[in-house]
């Protein structure tokens, strides 16, 4: 079998665990969202990519759910002894590694696509993981406070002002010039069923998606959706700030809606979610926390034969 699951960071890399799991002998391809990537002290970093990577190959902060298992962080508190911003994110001593890495084969000419792959060499997590793109297209977010009205990088909101500022709009620059990476339309043509896991339905899926190409590409395939939100809220998480900025309430219902039927074929939804229907989609509820290796493995399992 042939699955193919798009794929933001943490939500996406832990239930890819679980998919992995529930389907060992299946062929798994991996498009991941590189809406997040920053330029950090002339590094190039891929937070989504690396989250996956690290969660499949066992590299991964558990508790945290990005960065590095036993992380120390010398070169940020040398960074901060110069004064030098931001430092406002946090990047431990052996994520540098990979951002140097992978700084130096794009310098070097590589596509990111290529890049990625040669990263994986080292981890081995199992699937096939290609970024979504190998062009750059960043998400920005359109804010207005204190300093005015400007639009300033994801990252900035996200993890700077924890999304506390309204976004005023969520803007993906650079998706109109963008392709996808070489092996992305070729992998969900050849897949017998699509994921969507439970990743941001706004700033990962919904960047994912807004790649000229990846749509129009899944909407002859078999594809199905688990709900990142769960009785009206995100499990955890700042989904309902992005899903505000695009005027889309935030259920289950609503996320539905988003993605469309013309998109899903099937959606699964938490027991409380029982009753959230749209015509031409098949609606499943079931038990949608991914509490550990065996729940999430289930909710996989589950998607799989609702695909089926
Ligand atoms: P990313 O979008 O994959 O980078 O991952 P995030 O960690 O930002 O999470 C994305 C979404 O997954 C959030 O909206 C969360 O509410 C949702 N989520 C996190 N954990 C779970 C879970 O155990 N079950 C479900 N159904 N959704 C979850
Ligand atoms: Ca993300």
């Amino acid at each position: 079998m042939r699955i193919v699951s798009l794929a933001g960071g943490i939500g996406g890399a832990r239930f890819l665990r679980g998919l992995r799991a529930a389907a060992p002998d299946a062929e798994i391809t991996v498009i991941g969202n590189t809406g997040d990537d920053i330029t950090l002290f002339g590094l190039r970093v891929c937070p989504d990519l690396d989250t996956v990577m690290y969660t499949l190959g066992g590299g991964i902060d558990e508790e945290q759910g990005w960065g590095r298992a036993g992380e120390t962080h010398a070169v940020k508190a040398e960074l901060a002894e110069y004064g030098v911003e931001p430092q406002w994110f946090g990047l431990g001593d052996k994520d540098i590694a990979t951002h140097i890495v992978r700084t130096q084969m794009l310098g070097a000419g590589y596509p990111l696509s290529a890049v990625t792959e040669a990263l994986c060499a080292r981890w081995r997590p199992g699937v096939r993981l290609i970024p979504m793109t190998d062009d750059r297209a960043e998400t920005h977010v359109v804010i207005d406070d204190a300093d005015g009205r400007r639009a300033i990088h994801f990252q900035e909101w996200w993890v700077r002002l924890r999304a506390s500022v309204p976004a005023e709009q969520i803007i993906l620059v650079g998706a109109d010039d963008a392709k996808p990476a070489p092996g992305v339309v070729e992998a969900i043509g050849e897949a017998d069923v699509v994921l969507l896991p439970p990743s941001n339905p706004v700033v990962s899926i919904g960047t994912i998606l807004q790649i000229p190409g990846i749509r129009e590409a899944l909407l002859d395939k078999i594809v199905v959706g688990v709900s990142p939100i769960i009785g009206g809220a995100p499990v955890r998480g700042m989904a309902d700030a992005c899903l505000t900025a695009i005027g889309v309430e935030t259920s289950a219902q609503a996320v539905l809606e988003l993605y469309g039927a013309d998109l899903l074929d099937g959606w699964l939804v938490a027991e409380e979610d029982r009753g959230v229907a749209l015509d031409g989609v098949r609606v499943q509820a079931g038990p949608l926390l991914m509490t550990d290796l065996a729940a999430t493995a289930a909710i996989a399992r589950a998607a799989l034969e609702l695909a089926r």
